[in-house]
């Protein structure tokens, strides 16, 4: 008989949340989910963690962008929603392979509730 898998991905696991609202503001986007959740994200931020095969290579998950080589003051200049699933952003730097599934987006939130969420499950993962 198989060993039991004990792996569950909880702390990744969020789900079904979506955007029902995407601004571009200066020098960030902000996002408000359908749970009342608020993400104000740097626009860098985003940027450097894009996940398209330019960005992270595929097999090895290897990041293949420097995130030194985005500028400071990259921008998002438009965005489009991919079917209910993801958000394409158009970055100042010519960008726009970057599909950012919703739930991919929600896991690089930058505010204190996030953080702590995080700082928690790694915790609990050692
Ligand atoms: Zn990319
Ligand atoms: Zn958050």
């Amino acid at each position: 008989m198989p060993a039991m898998m004990a792996y569950t991905d909880r702390a990744m696991t969020i789900k079904s949340v979506k955007p029902t609202k995407v601004e571009l503001r200066d020098g960030g986007v902000h996002v408000e989910w359908n749970d009342g959740h608020v993400s104000d994200y740097p626009a860098k931020h985003l940027r450097v963690n894009c996940a398209c095969a330019e960005c992270i290579e595929e097999w090895t998950r290897r990041k293949l962008l420097d995130p030194a080589s985005v500028a400071a003051d990259i921008r998002a200049e438009d965005y489009m929603m991919i079917g209910k699933y993801a958000v394409q952003f158009l970055w100042s730097d010519g960008h726009f392979t970057g599909i950012y599934p919703f739930d991919h987006l929600r896991r690089l939130c930058q505010c204190a509730a996030c953080k702590a969420e995080r700082e928690r499950a790694r915790a609990a993962a050692d």
